[in-house]
């Protein structure tokens, strides 16, 4: 079996290789200033039409396929570019598959050109796994509803411009039935935002609270009370995608850069040393391998119209799992210098394994933890019955 690339696949994959290589050089600065300028390396990649490439193009995508879609996408986390956030990979999707024509043509173009940012409501402080025992509640007042309650770990809510988020709509009803999705503009009077700052310093995620905060009826997407149904297409979206392997892959290559390239200290060559750890890089280079094609068949079954399922918990799961065995060896590979932060004038790789080690933890958290992802491919994939 020839799992290689077409011709015209290799040749745009060299595009779109050789388009970032010369005009994406802002990547790993997580300043404030280095996320405005990746918001604005945004607009350059809509307008050469890569955000939303596989998107019908009545909706501002140029229908092209999901195989070149998911080339774009493994590129731009090979050079750590940006690729759109949540209203690309999880609103937009989601809007193509249950949205009313009417909010198609509203929402998707704009994102398409990278005009708005779009955040996740899900979790909260009680509600995270258990998704669907919710509480946050939306009533209905004449074409409106009245929100009143409070989101956890919203990433990107201080920046966002909308927010899609699961409300409590049907109290009486059982948990999955009395779930509506929303769209709500973030400027909307009675939403605050509190940024939650994490162990390595970044605030990427916050809380976000709602009090009587009033959002249009027709902002619903699917069916008053069915949004469970709607959500688990976000998820399923949210858990797929070749961006996880594609990030160990860069970061693993730079620690293979590391070892080949003897610096003064020789610390370098330590790390190539000794039967051990080349067994230890070699285990990640398989690893590598293995995540990446989980990735691929996920593309594949969506260039084909199936909507992969457990696929995307299996992808998941072991690429998220994978971004941290990578930290582990990579911080252990390195010794002592590899624990150091990139402040410290002894850091090797300017601290950068020291910085995956602390980010990679929550991996396996983001989207679903590894222990739901099982739960999913038990379950749906295997066809046990539920625990
Ligand atoms: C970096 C990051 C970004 C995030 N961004 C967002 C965001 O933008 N929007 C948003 O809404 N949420 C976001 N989240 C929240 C994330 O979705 C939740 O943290 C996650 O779903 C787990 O929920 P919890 O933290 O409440 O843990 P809990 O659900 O309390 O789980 C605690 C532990 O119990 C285990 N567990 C729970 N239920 C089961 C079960 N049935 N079987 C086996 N084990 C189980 C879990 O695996 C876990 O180990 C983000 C989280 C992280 C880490």
């Amino acid at each position: 079996m020839d799992f290689g690339w077409s011709k015209d696949e290799g040749s745009f994959r060299q595009r779109v290789r050789d388009f970032l290589d010369e005009h994406w050089t802002n990547a790993d600065d997580t300043s404030t200033e280095g996320q405005q300028r990746g918001r604005n390396f945004e607009k350059v990649l809509a307008d050469n039409g890569w955000l939303t490439m596989a998107w019908p193009e009545q909706y501002g995508g140029q229908g092209a396929s999901h195989v070149e879609q998911m080339i774009y996408k493994e590129e731009a986390a090979l050079h750590a570019a940006p690729t759109g956030g949540g209203g690309v990979s999880l609103v937009g999707p989601t809007l193509q598959i249950h949205g009313t024509e009417e909010q198609k043509k509203e929402h998707l173009p704009k994102i398409a050109n990278a005009e708005v940012l779009w955040c996740q409501g899900y979790s909260e402080p009680g509600s995270g796994s258990d998704l669907a025992s919710l509480q946050i509640r939306a009533v209905r007042d004449g074409d409106d509803f009245i929100i009143n309650g409070q989101k956890i770990w919203t990433s990107g809510a201080q920046r966002a411009d909308w927010i899609h988020v699961l409300k409590r709509t049907e109290p009486d009803a059982p948990k999955h039935r009395g779930i509506s999705y929303f769209m709500v503009r973030m400027d909307t009077p009675g939403i605050t935002v509190q940024p939650i700052e994490q162990m390595h310093g970044a605030r990427g995620f916050n809380e976000t609270f709602f009090e009587d905060a009033r959002v249009p009826a027709r902002n619903i997407i699917g069916e008053e009370n069915r949004g469970w149904y709607v959500a688990t297409t976000t998820l399923d979206f949210e858990r797929s995608g070749v961006q996880r392997a594609a990030g160990v892959q860069r970061s693993f290559a730079r620690l293979l850069g590391f070892a080949n390239e003897p610096d003064s200290a020789g610390r370098g060559q330590r790390v190539a040393d000794g039967a051990l750890n080349r067994h230890t890089l070699s285990e990640t280079a398989i690893e590598i391998e293995v995540g990446r094609y989980l990735g691929y068949r996920v593309a594949w079954m969506q260039s084909r119209g199936l909507v992969p399922n457990y696929e995307s918990s299996m992808s998941k799961a072991y690429n998220s799992e994978l971004s941290q065995r990578n930290a582990r060896r990579g911080i252990s590979l390195l010794g002592l210098h590899g624990t150091l932060r990139p402040q410290s004038d002894h850091s090797v790789m300017d601290g950068q394994y020291c910085q995956l080690y602390m980010s990679t933890v929550s991996a396996t958290i983001a989207a679903g933890t590894s222990e739901i992802q099982r739960n999913v491919i038990a379950t749906r994939g295997l066809g046990l019955p539920r625990g």
